[in-house]
């Protein structure tokens, strides 16, 4: 696939982890909406779907046999139980991908995002994105209003538990400006994708550019 400077170039994994109620959802839209290189790596789950999700494009949706049998046979890059269900990365269409220089946006979290890095720590580039401030991670996770104080509680337990991971990452990026962010983590992708060992076609264009002297 031709990049903006037309050489062939490998993919790369850009991992976006956060805890929730720090944007990535909407920082994750907004980079997929504005590239066509970038596509978003649809993870195998065992969570019942919620309401708005549409099944292969959130996620694929399976019972827990379905899961296990697919853990046993290695269909999957990485996999993970969170918060009580099991969430896996199919490996098939990303290994294709790479080579053909498609680039995939993973949305998962430390633990994927930990073997993904131990198996193929050449073609990961790691972002996490961290909430401005404690108060207000606490007013998102509690802006539905209906919810209780054990809830929220317990929503922000799991978000200082994920928090506690950002040393796993290349890049952490403050979410105070959902603009700035996403115009941040944007750069990142475009700088990652210039690295020399990713453009794959860089060797036959410098050859002719220096043939003949
Ligand atoms: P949710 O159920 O809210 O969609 O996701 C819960 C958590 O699972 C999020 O932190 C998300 O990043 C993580 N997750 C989603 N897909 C995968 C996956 O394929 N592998 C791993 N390790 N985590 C995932």
């Amino acid at each position: 696939m031709a990049t903006t400077d037309n050489l062939k170039r490998r993919g790369l994994m850009f991992i976006l982890s956060s805890p929730s109620g720090a944007g990535k959802t909407t920082i994750a839209r907004k980079l997929l909406a504005g590239d066509g290189d970038l596509r978003m790596s649809v993870s195998v789950t065992t969570r019942p779907m919620r309401p708005g999700e549409i099944e292969g494009k959130d996620y694929i949706f399976v019972d827990r046999p379905t899961f296990e049998r697919m853990a046993a046979e290695e269909a999957f890059l990485e996999w993970a139980e969170v918060f009580g269900n099991f969430y896996g990365t199919p490996k098939a269409q990303i290994k294709a991908g790479l080579k053909e220089g498609q680039d995939f946006l993973f949305d998962i979290d430390w633990q994927g995002t930990q073997q993904l890095y131990q198996r193929a720590e050449a073609d990961v580039v790691r972002v996490f994105l961290l909430p401005p401030g404690i108060g207000e991670l606490e007013r998102r996770l509690s802006s539905r209003g209906t919810d209780s104080a054990e809830v929220i509680a317990g929503r922000m337990a799991r978000a200082r538990s994920e928090i506690s991971h950002w040393d796993g990452y290349d890049y952490v990026v403050v979410n105070d400006d959902i603009d700035a962010c996403f115009a941040k983590v944007r750069t990142i992708l475009q700088a990652e994708r210039m690295r020399r060992a990713r453009q794959t076609g860089l060797v036959d264009f410098v050859r002719e550019l220096t043939a003949g002297g």
